[in-house]
């Protein structure tokens, strides 16, 4: 179940995202599209408006200036009258009159390149306008000419052909109507030749999206309505879109943080529930190996069957070293669960070094001599007292050396030595046993873990030995560490901090 758990969880978070992920595609596409289709119409709305407000100025403008002209027409005096007229009429670069016959009547005194201008103007007068009256507007080359037929003072129709200033226009028509527009979006006016006249912003990167002609007043000009370049509902979108992409992956991202941390937390659980039942069992193997071997030596001696006293001294050591297995084995038991529960405690007090580690080693003397093994101890001369609980740190010991017997193979050769490094005192117990690989080595002082079930197979064991130990340390402010090589033996030390100089002084 727990090891199905990750693809589970995996598929129960993927697939819900995709969907979120396709159907958030789908919302945003949409959303652009009518968002696209709003903005296209909103934009042809400003353009019309803007062609609308510049219809009505120039209209407006257009009616003053011919008012005025017309009223100039009828002063004697022509030519000053038009002078005079021309000189306030700033949106007008250059004025001609003409009258039917094609005779320039202003400027009164014309140069040769001014009667070809008006000449050609009058070319594009359709005959037409001659007998309805009214104005026309011409777009001649570069030139836009308002063309409107006047009464002259003695009645007689005459022609004037007003050409457009077009800075002028620019200035004070589209820079004023325009200018205030606010929009986000940028308003131009293009000429003839599509080339900008005015505009209300950069155009450089800008798209085009719609345009309204100004057919009235300017021919051939329009307005044209722009949209500055990341203010389109499509840039909104990938903006949108990448906002929730992170926002999505970062979802992702912490949703598989969570299942990783869990799926591992969980892992750790299941393996701490087996390794709990496999110490209940061991240690329950454990116990009644050596009740087993107490209770068949001493029927053996109660039925008085044994008859040399060299026997029944054997069968007594044997019945006192397998009490002591088992007093060790409850002891690291009842131990370690005081440790668990927080209540153990340390009794701290200076403890001569030399008689600890010998005694230790003489309560595995027989086990040893019996199974053939061959003890180095090398203790330094000198060693001052340590302040340590003798018990636990003999009891640290003791495991040490019950493990090296127990993961001894053919080399059946153990060294002991205390000495002082700095400031610690180092108890190591050495073997010549089966060693322990080195991604194994910090797990092994983990409570209940034991090396590979192959290794230690056949071996007694709880897996809590080496747990207490490196608790016991820790409480004393040192640290067991340990230095192996697998099928060439281990060596681990016990580190105690050396404070007993001074109290020896
Ligand atoms: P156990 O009761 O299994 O001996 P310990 O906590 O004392 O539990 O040791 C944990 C594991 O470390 C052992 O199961 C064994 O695999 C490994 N180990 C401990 N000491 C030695 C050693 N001297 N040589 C090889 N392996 C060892």
């Amino acid at each position: 179940m727990i090891t199905r758990l990750p693809t589970l969880a995996l598929t129960a978070i993927l697939v819900p995202a995709t969907i979120l992920a396709a159907l958030g595609y789908v919302t945003l596409r949409q959303w652009e599209r009518s968002a696209e289709l709003l903005f296209r119409e909103q934009a042809r709305d400003v353009a019309m408006m803007a062609a609308g407000k510049l219809d009505m100025v120039m209209r407006e403008a257009d009616k003053g200036l011919l008012s005025r002209l017309q009223s100039a027409l009828t002063r004697p005096d022509l030519g000053p009258a038009l002078d005079a007229w021309r000189a306030r009429a700033s949106l007008v670069r250059d004025v001609y009159l003409v009258d039917r016959t094609g005779r320039l009547l202003y400027p009164t005194v014309a140069k040769g390149e001014e009667r070809s201008v008006a000449t050609r103007i009058l070319a594009h007068i359709p005959e037409t306008l001659w007998d309805s009256g009214g104005q026309r507007e011409l777009a001649l080359g570069d030139q836009i000419v308002l063309a409107c037929v006047v009464r002259s003072r003695d009645g007689a129709p005459a022609l004037a052909a007003l050409v457009r200033d077009v800075e002028a226009i620019r200035r004070e028509i589209l820079e004023r109507a325009l200018g205030g527009l606010e929009a986000p979006t940028i308003v131009a006016v293009m000429d003839h030749a599509d080339r900008p006249v005015y505009s209300g912003g950069r155009l450089g990167q800008a798209d085009r999206i719609a345009t309204a002609p100004l057919p009235d007043v300017l021919p051939g000009w329009r307005v044209a309505v722009y949209q500055p370049p990341g203010a389109s509902p499509r840039a909104s979108m990938r903006r949108q879109v990448a906002v929730y992409t992170a926002a999505l992956g970062l979802l992702l991202v912490v949703i598989l943080v969570g299942i990783v941390a869990t799926y591992r937390v969980m892992r750790r659980e299941s393996e701490m529930a087996r390794l709990k039942a496999d110490f209940v069992a061991n240690v329950s193997h454990d116990l009644k190996t050596p009740l087993s071997v107490i209770r068949m030596f001493g029927e053996t001696l109660e039925m008085g069957r044994v008859t040399d006293d060299a026997t029944r001294q054997e069968y007594y050591r044997v019945i006192t070293r397998e009490s002591e297995r088992l007093s060790r084995l409850i002891d690291n038991v009842l131990d370690f669960s005081r440790i668990e529960g927080g209540r153990q405690r340390y009794d701290m007090v200076p403890t001569a070094v030399e008689p600890l580690v010998r005694e230790t080693i003489e309560a595995f003397s027989y086990p040893m001599a019996q199974q053939g093994f061959k003890v180095e101890v090398d203790i330094a001369a000198d060693l001052p007292e340590v302040v340590m609980d003798a018990d636990a740190v003999g009891q640290a010991l003791a495991n040490l050396l019950d493990n090296a017997i127990k993961y001894s193979g053919e080399q059946r050769q153990i060294a002991v030595a205390a000495r002082v490094e700095g400031e610690q005192l180092a108890l190591s117990v050495a073997d010549r046993g089966i060693g322990i690989p080195p991604e194994e080595q910090a797990r092994i002082f983990e409570k209940f873990y034991r090396v590979g079930r192959s290794e230690t197979q056949g071996r007694r064991g709880s897996g809590v030995g080496l747990a207490l130990v490196r608790h016991v340390m820790e409480a004393h402010g040192g640290r067991v560490t340990v230095d192996s090589r697998p099928a060439d033996g281990s060596r681990f030390t016990l580190w105690l901090p050396v404070r007993a100089r001074g109290a020896d002084a």
